[in-house]
């Protein structure tokens, strides 16, 4: 039995008549000889709303009823897609994340999948149904309403395909991949094939399409994934173990870009290991999110410290420095709100080197001064003053052929 797992988001069933659309394209499938699991969102902006309906009646809803509330916005867009499945002459069912018995760990809102039970699915494929299933959602040991984050159900979708030996196929309302966001590059390219592991760095750096668990888990499991436009016939791109290396030739598979962080940068710290410990031990106490860091001693002895965290985590990481000032009234800091933080990410990094230092040349050529610079194996993060975000993603972004090609 040949089974595939199509996910389709939100807005893919944003309407009814999006919805029997879908219903075409599954039966499509499952003309070609698949047995078809779907796994669907909420319709449109559902989640969103209901988020909405609770902060108007309460200011800190419990996570316990927001997922009893959460939870009904899937179980709208499945069940309606099964009745157009049905209308149309195919046998379909819908199914609940609790009734697959989607058993999850017990932290509401942010819960993570530990097992599915798959004799219902099977059950129904072998009976030539098409299943029906609610993304995001799932239960508890104690049968408590649980979900896995927003935009889990990307999660819902791999976890199932991996438990059933599926393939797995993510609909969307953008057709594959690109580069970098299109509204940031605006001749991006469409990659073809993007390895795992670039597509966790790409889904961490907030380049939309997918969830960064859903990549982790399909990662594990060596499950590759295609994602694809609902409503077009234009190909997508493979997300597979090995990447654009072996395909192509490129260095540099894409490129992100946020303005959702700040710089810190601490002067006139004594200059110890204990100093960077305290500071960002405190730091991860508090739960901010320390990202790029660099460090230097100065000619007196002192060290200063910089670093980038989340916009949101001004107010935290200032009350930590503002405590540690009264102790020592030397400790001054600055904070550079403006800043762009790019990043290139590719797995052809680990084969060629000169990457950082073309991306410095660059920069270089057209004045432009890095504030702060991380690299990994597989990634260069640097940040920038904000007016030079557009200017340095098109020299990059040309340099490194990640438009298309004229
Ligand atoms: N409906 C949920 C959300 O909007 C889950 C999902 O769409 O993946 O976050
Ligand atoms: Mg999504």
């Amino acid at each position: 039995m040949k089974i595939v797992v199509q996910k389709y988001g939100g807005t893919s069933v944003g309407t009814t008549e999006k919805i029997k659309q879908v219903a075409d394209k599954i039966i499509k499938k499952r003309e070609e000889g698949y047995r078809v699991v779907v796994i669907v969102s909420a319709m449109g902006k559902t989640t969103d709303e209901l988020v909405s309906l609770a902060k108007a009646v309460t200011e800190q809803p419990e996570p316990r009823e927001m997922d009893m509330l959460l939870t009904t916005g899937e179980q709208i867009s499945i069940s309606l897609l099964t009745m157009a499945l049905i209308s149309k002459g195919y046998p379909a069912v819908s199914y609940t994340g609790p009734q697959l018995y989607i058993q999850t760990t017990s932290s509401h809102q942010k819960a993570r999948i530990k097992d599915i039970e798959t004799s219902k699915v099977m059950n129904a494929l072998e009976n030539d149904k098409i299943v029906v299933v609610a993304g995001f959602q799932g239960v508890t040991e104690d049968q408590e309403y649980t979900t896995l984050g927003r935009g889990g159900s990307d999660t819902s979708a791999v976890a199932l395909a991996a438990k059933l030996g599926a393939s797995c196929e993510i609909y969307t309302d953008v057709d594959g991949i690109y580069t970098m966001d299109p509204r940031k590059l605006k001749k991006a390219r469409k990659i073809d094939r993007i390895s795992y592991e670039e597509m966790m760095e790409m889904a961490s750096l907030g380049a939309g399409v997918m969830h960064y668990r859903a990549v982790e888990l399909a990662n594990k499991y060596k499950l590759p994934l295609y994602v694809g436009s609902t409503f077009s016939n234009v190909k997508g791109t493979m997300i597979a173990h090995g990447g654009s290396e072996v395909m192509e030739e490129t260095v540099i598979t894409g490129m992100a870009s946020s303005l959702d962080d700040i710089q810190i940068t601490v002067l006139n710290l004594p200059s110890s290991i204990s100093s960077l410990y305290r500071l960002f031990g405190q730091m991860g106490e508090k739960e901010v999110n320390v990202d790029m860091i660099s460090q230097m001693i100065t000619d007196d002895g002192k060290m200063y410290v910089s670093f980038t965290i989340p916009k949101d985590d001004l107010s935290i990481a200032e009350g930590i420095l503002k405590e540690w000032q009264q102790e020592d009234p030397l400790l001054r800091w600055e904070v550079n709100t403006d800043i762009a933080k790019i990043s290139v990410v590719g797995l052809g990094m680990r084969t060629h080197s000169g990457v950082a230092a073309k991306v410095f040349e660059i920069l270089a050529d057209n004045n432009i001064a890095i504030k702060i610079v991380t690299t990994s194996e597989i990634k260069i993060t640097f940040a920038v003053d904000k007016i030079h975000e557009e200017k340095v993603i098109e020299l990059i972004g040309n340099a490194f052929e990640l438009v298309v090609a004229e």
